[in-house]
């Protein structure tokens, strides 16, 4: 394989950096993950950063400078077009880092970075169930809901690089609190706070969610899911609930957008078994009819390796 074969991807997570040595068909040969406490300041991130990334590329005989290129997903806004990091949601101390060209400087190869739910898209979409789309939405569900949007197989930015934020998308005037200081975002409905508070409107002391929470030592959005996979009808209920909001907000995302696929992933997912069927009655019932029909509402299928190849993919598309 030529050394140019090689591309790192890099998952910037509140808890862990992953940083992976992607083949060029989006196979993971390699990864290394440190601690995000560690490298919180954007100078450590850098080092430790280039550092691994030069490691792994040692590991298949390359040097750094060698490699097509550092990809790197951050989690908050970021504005591609210059490599900056305008802020992150939970890592303090970044205000408008250059992080594209400090990387480049300290890695000695290209490197290009974007916001992590534009890049869940792009990795869906080119390695994985968006695979063959024109117009796809890719959401995370997770503490967050993070949205990406690709037109043509292009991510849409917007006038300032702070398009697809599905999370913060207003479904009602007032309504529950968003972790943005509104009220009333889809994020607010479907996000774990939200099944979180369901799930406790739900227990009831012996039940099914009670007994699962207390085996685990708290109430998780898994415990919920566990109880409704074994049949619980609170349980089920809860997710029901979920599946219709979720409906509701992709209901207008297709109204507006009309993709031909919505991939959804992040750890809520997993319960897309429990959420499914009332998400897709909902969507049915709300969007019209032929943007409900020419979409397929889709899992996502890269798991906990999407982040590294969806920066991955960011460094193939702009070369
Ligand atoms: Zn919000």
């Amino acid at each position: 394989m030529t050394p140019r074969a090689w591309t790192v991807g890099v998952d910037f997570g509140g808890t862990n950096i992953k940083v992976g040595l992607v083949g060029p068909r989006g196979d993971v040969a390699a990864t290394r993950v440190m601690e995000t406490a560690r490298l919180r300041r954007p100078d450590a991130f850098v080092d430790g950063v280039a550092g691994a990334a030069a490691a792994l590329a040692a590991s298949v005989g390359v040097p750094a400078r060698a490699l097509r290129g550092i990809g790197v997903g951050a989690p908050g806004p970021v504005d591609s077009e210059r490599g900056i990091v305008n802020f992150l949601v939970n890592v303090p101390g970044w205000r408008r880092v250059p992080l594209a060209r400090l990387l480049a400087r300290r890695s000695g190869c290209r490197c290009v970075i974007d916001n992590d739910a534009n890049l869940y898209a792009l990795g869906e979409w080119r390695l994985g169930a968006g695979r063959g789309a024109r117009h796809m939405i890719g959401l995370t569900l997770g503490t967050g809901v993070g949205g990406g949007i690709l037109l043509d197989g292009r991510v849409y930015r917007g006038a300032a690089g702070a398009a697809g934020e599905i999370g913060h998308m207003r479904l009602t005037r007032g309504g529950p609190r968003c972790g943005c200081g509104q009220r009333g975002c889809f994020e607010a409905y479907v996000g774990t706070a939200a099944i979180l508070r369901a799930g406790r409107r739900a227990m009831r002391p012996g039940g099914a969610i009670a007994r699962l929470a207390a085996r685990q030592g708290r109430l998780t959005p898994r415990v919920i899911g566990r109880a409704a996979r074994a049949g619980d009808a609170a349980a089920r209920e809860v997710w029901d609930g979920i599946g219709q909001w979720l409906g509701t907000g992709l209901a207008s995302l297709l109204n507006v957008f009309n993709p031909d696929c919505v991939v959804i992933g992040g750890g809520v997912a997993n319960n897309w078994s429990s959420f499914g069927p009332a998400m897709r009655r909902a969507v049915r019932a709300q969007a019209m009819s032929v943007a409900a029909t020419s979409a397929r509402i889709v899992r996502g299928r890269l798991g906990d390796r999407a982040g590294i190849l969806g920066a991955a993919v960011l460094v193939w598309e702009t070369e």
